[in-house]
């Protein structure tokens, strides 16, 4: 993976290809297409222009063009330039005003650069904001070889889908990528101080945690060992490619016993280690049985296999052929950030997010699997979109009251 130190310096180039083509004045009358390197203000702006005629002994007959749209996208341009992409072009430090107070070094402070936080920086990058992405870069999906109901990037490898992300943020010169841990975050004012591994302290306007989740895996031998490779957690990642095959669930009382039933629209073939099925309680129990799940009271000794899961052997001894063990285990937030901010919690451990993924805390987003909707990439993508939209919304009505 390149480092996101790495992808400052071409980042900066191309600001300042911006600002030299802006300083050109050159229209888009002059060539057919918009390249890359094109400013990204609208084209109405700059091909307004009228002709006149120069005054006679000029020393040339050719009509002298005034682009009024030039002269005043100029000066926007350079306020722009200023504000928004200077930071690119300049390694940003935490300041303090004269009353200690941190300074926004950043519009927007990313945590998290996975599928939400990508996302975000997208959206935000295109709104001309100055971003600051910190991702310590240990993404929920990490142990896994295959990215699936991704629209347009089913079957891609999920790195492939974080490297192609960053990959098309160095467009913008005015986000900036960094692999760091953000270790501690306080709301000062108006604004939010943030701390990073290594001690520095960056300010923001407005913060937005896409820290993401971690999964416990079950206290199994092997679980880890094949931990996306036959051990999975979710029927829509992973359930089509394990349709019909023989399947085990495990999952503490009633948990397993619902993955179980949930399962039943991949295979008819399942097996549920959920302990006696007095712990599930009559009623989940009649339904298993109604739906031909096996209940399995011995407790699972290891998962066995060579590269993927193949069996799984009981304390008793006795092997089961299974091609996959589907868990339903707590899961927990990847940071403390949120907790530490003051968010408030859903009963599931979730952040109790709104429509925006605003949270109870001013300023404050969550997007991705730490907020309170379906745990999926695409899911998580589009509430970083939505996340970046209310900011910016936020941002506009602070700048243009
Ligand atoms: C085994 C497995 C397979 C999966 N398969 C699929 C699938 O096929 N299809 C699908 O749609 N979904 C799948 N998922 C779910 C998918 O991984 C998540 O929905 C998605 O990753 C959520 O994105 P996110 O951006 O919210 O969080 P993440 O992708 O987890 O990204 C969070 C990022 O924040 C960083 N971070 C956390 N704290 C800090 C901090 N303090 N400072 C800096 N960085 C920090 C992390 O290191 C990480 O890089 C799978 C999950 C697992 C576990």
């Amino acid at each position: 993976m390149r480092s996101p130190t790495a992808e400052a310096g071409p980042a900066t180039a191309r600001a300042a290809t911006r600002s030299s083509s802006a300083r050109s004045g050159i229209s888009d009358a002059d060539g057919p297409s918009r390249s890359a390197a094109s400013p990204p203000w609208p084209d109405a702006r700059r091909s307004r222009s009228v002709a006149s005629s120069r005054p006679s002994g000029t020393g040339s007959d050719r009509p002298l063009t005034i682009r009024y749209g030039s002269i005043r996208s100029r000066f926007v341009r350079n306020r722009f330039v200023r504000n928004r992409l200077a930071g690119a072009a300049f390694p940003s430090r935490s300041r303090r005003d004269e009353t200690g107070d941190c300074v926004s070094d950043y519009d927007v402070l990313i945590v998290g650069g996975g599928p939400a936080g990508l996302s975000a920086a997208l959206i935000l990058g295109r709104a001309l904001r100055r971003v600051l992405l910190c991702d310590e870069g240990k993404g929920r999906n990490a142990a896994s070889h295959e990215l699936h109901g991704f629209l347009t990037r089913d079957c891609t490898h999920p790195s492939e889908l974080r490297q192609t992300g960053r990959d098309q943020l160095r467009r913008y010169p005015n986000v900036e990528l960094r692999e760091v841990r953000v270790e501690d975050a306080r709301k000062e004012g108006a604004r939010y101080a943030v701390t990073l591994a290594g001690g520095e302290t960056v300010g923001c306007r407005k913060l937005l945690l896409a820290t993401g989740i971690r999964d416990d895996l079950p206290p199994i031998e092997g679980a880890e060992r094949f931990y996306g490779r036959g051990v999975y957690h979710c029927p829509y990642c992973d359930g089509w490619e394990n349709r019909g095959a023989p399947l085990a669930v495990y999952g503490p009382e009633a948990h397993g016993a619902r993955l179980a039933i949930e399962l039943r629209g991949w295979s008819d073939d399942i097996v549920v280690f959920s302990g006696e099925s007095a712990a599930i309680g009559p009623e989940l129990a009649g339904r298993l049985r109604r739906h031909g799940i096996a209940i399995e009271g011995t407790p699972v000794a290891a998962l066995e296999g060579d590269e993927c899961l193949r069996a799984i052997r009981l304390a008793d001894g006795r092997v089961l052929e299974r091609k996959a063990l589907f868990f339903a285990m707590p899961d927990r937030q990847a940071s403390d950030l949120a907790e530490r901010l003051g968010c408030r919690f859903t009963r599931r451990g979730a952040v109790d997010t709104g429509t925006y993924e605003t949270t109870n805390v001013p300023g404050l987003y969550v997007a991705g699997d730490s907020s309170r909707h379906v745990q999926l990439a695409i899911v998580a993508a589009s509430e970083g979109a939505m996340a970046a939209f209310a900011i910016n919304s936020e941002l506009l009505a602070e700048d243009f009251p």
